[in-house]
Parts: structure tokens; sequence; C-alpha cells
């Protein structure tokens, strides 16, 4: 049935014989009574008793519920479809009896709650504390800043701690109050009668604490969206794609849950001269014919500052690798410990495209001075 319909053709009130100025703790307490009268486990093949059963259920998930209870009071104030209730609405909670059999209320219980979380939408509908949530940030680095790391801010927008009210819910000046009902510690025991629960406290949501005055920017959830500069340690060494995990530094938990996770997806812009693979840079260095069939020693840049020396075997193979110890990335972390890479650099001879005369009159006498033997590969 159309869930605006249901409550407007239902007396949720009646049902569990409060008025309808009832207080959350009335209502909380007609219910459990009415409960365990007419629990299944309590009048077995009794029909009539699962029905009402179901019934006072019904109404406690809409009563229990502080904004689905104002929700529902404008229904049956001004009808179906004037009560705005979108999607994300009751829908009317149901439960299989039938899978009550051999449960007690305290499983029922635990449905109802789950069934409340993760709809969504609405701060009050979550019990107990909660996790916020990830977010994403994106950050596009330099070739050198990927490779030494670097403290940089990052501006994002996303749920942040309420500045109002500092996260508390309450409005300045006033302080969230310890939940009379369960007396702060956020769940409610119940050893009455046949049944032993305990419960999340529905009063307080879970959080062991009632605010009288919500905070005008964040309306009681201490949570607003806003712009925020989170400062982020980038470590050197990260490559393109790479994801960097800042825990703590996303959204901050809801009734005193832990603050989500900062996930910063990091790209990097390549280098003119430079390329990495893993902590070791690589470079390609232009020489000479003679540098390579003399040897010697060949300078080669590095990335960071002055260039190095690199020394060259005389008859040197163009396109050979070689390796400068030490000059890759440095890179620390708590499970390797500092490392360093190293900087590989090949070697490529370069052909000038013009030639003055006194180096055409060289290359012809090499040229002439040297015999090519049969091509074979040895
Ligand atoms: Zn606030
Ligand atoms: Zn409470």
């Amino acid at each position: 049935m159309d869930a605006q319909r249901e409550w407007f053709e239902k007396d949720y009130y009646l049902t569990l014989g409060v008025a309808a100025d009832a207080t959350a703790k009335e209502i909380t307490k007609a219910y459990r009574k009415l409960a365990r009268q007419h629990h299944p486990d309590q009048n077995p093949g009794d029909d009539a008793a699962e029905e009402r059963f179901k019934e006072i259920s019904a109404a406690y998930d809409v009563l229990g519920d502080e904004a689905k209870r104002k929700e529902y009071d404008e229904v049956r104030r001004l009808g179906p479809m004037a009560g705005g209730i979108g999607g994300g609405g009751p829908g009317g909670f149901s439960f299989n009896v039938g899978d009550m059999q051999g449960g007690d209320i305290g499983d029922l219980l635990g449905q109802m709650f789950r069934g409340q979380r993760g709809r969504g939408g609405h701060q009050s509908s979550g019990v107990g504390p909660q996790r916020g949530a990830d977010v994403t940030a994106q950050l596009n680095l330099d070739f050198a800043d990927a490779a030494r790391g670097l403290t940089t801010t990052l501006f994002l927008t996303s749920d942040a701690r309420c500045s109002t009210c500092s996260g508390s819910g309450a409005k300045p000046g006033t302080h969230p109050i310890v939940c009379g009902v369960c007396g702060g510690r956020g769940v409610i025991d119940d050893n009455q009668g046949l049944f032993s629960f305990s419960s999340p406290c529905r009063n307080c949501q879970g959080s062991g604490s009632v605010i009288k005055d919500p905070c005008p920017t964040c309306r009681g959830s201490g949570v607003e969206r806003r712009p925020r500069e989170v400062k982020a340690r980038i470590p050197a060494g990260v490559s393109d794609g790479q994801t960097i995990r800042l825990a703590g530094r996303g959204s901050p938990g809801r009734n005193g849950g832990p603050a989500g996770d900062l996930l910063v997806e990091i790209s990097v812009a390549p280098h003119d001269r430079f390329g990495r693979s893993g902590r070791n840079l690589t470079v390609t260095v232009p020489v000479t014919f003679p540098e390579l069939a003399l040897g010697g020693d060949i300078h080669v840049p590095t990335l960071e500052g002055p260039t190095v020396k690199l020394r060259l075997r005389p008859g040197t193979p163009s396109g050979s690798r070689h390796r400068v110890k030490g000059k890759g990335i440095t890179t620390t972390s708590k499970r390797e410990g500092t490392k360093s890479g190293d900087l590989i650099v090949t070697v490529d001879v370069e052909v000038p495209t013009t030639l003055t005369e006194a180096q055409r009159t060289a290359i012809e006498q090499l040229a002439a001075a040297t015999t090519v033997g049969p091509r074979t590969t040895s």
C-alpha cells in the first residue's frame, strides 16, 4: 500500500494507546508493553495476536522515530500527498512473523534498526556511531614534485565538521544533553517479563545524547557541506594513477563514529627529459661517436641539481644502458625504510646533420681507415 495513504488511514497513536502529544518516552513504554503482550512467542497459533503485533510494530516504526513521526503527523493533518514524502520515505515497515519462530524480540528490533540504516537522506534515521564517508580528491603533480614528495593543500567541497557548532549539533551556547531514556548509554536493556533484550536507544538514535536546540547551520547533524582545505603530505615517489589514502581526513563520522578517509587520486605530468621505472629514473643522453669509441667521462643531468660524471669505457655501444647509483627517487616508508633508486642512462649516438669542412675531412679519413668485417652475429 502507498505509505502515505496507509499513514492517512491508520491511527498509530490509537494502535499504541497513547495520546497524540505523547512524549517519545511514553510511546516507547507503551510499545514495549504491547509488544511483550502480543508477541507471537507468547501467543502461539493466535493469528489475531500476530496481526496485532504487526500493527504495533508498524506503528512504533513511525512514532518511535522523531523525523518519521513529524512526517506522519503532517500527512494525518493534511491528507496523503501533502506531506512531501519522497521515495526515501518509510515505505511501511514490514516483516515476516514466520521468520521469527525461535527468535526473540531482540532480533526483531535488530531487524527494524537495520531496516532503517542506510536509507540515507535523513540524519536522524541512523542508529549508533556511524563512520563518515570516504572523500575523493584529484591532485595533479609535476614530475619532480611526484618524485621528491611535497606538502600541499587540497581544496575540496565535502561534508565537514559544522563550523557553527564545532560538530556538536547543538545551537551555539547550548550543549547536547544526556539522553534521559538510556542514561547516555545509547542502548536500552529490558529484563522485564519473558524477554530480555538490548537494543539501540530510539530516543537518541543510539548516540547517548539528545539535542534540545539544534544548530541552525547543520540542523543538528554536526555536519555541513562546505569548501574546505586539507593539508596533505604526499610522499616521495608517488606515481601516475596511484591513490593515496589519508586516514581520518574524509567526512566526519556521526554519533561519535570515526571520520572517513580522504582518497587522493594522483596524476603525474610527464617530464620532457626523464622517465620513471619504480624508484629508478631514466634518461637518454646524446653522445658522439668518438666519445663511445675512445671512452671518457660524459656529463649526465640529474633530476635534482647538478650533473654527474659518467665514465664510458672505450668501445661503449650506442644504446647501452649505464647505472648511476643513488640518483633515482628516494622513498621512505615504515615498511621498507629509506630506499634510493638509481639513474639509468642510455647513451645514444647523435649523428650530426651538418658538417664543417674539417669534420667532413676527418670522417672521410676515418671511413678510409675503417674496415668493416663480415657482418655476422657473434
Ligand atoms: Zn552545526
Ligand atoms: Zn538514548
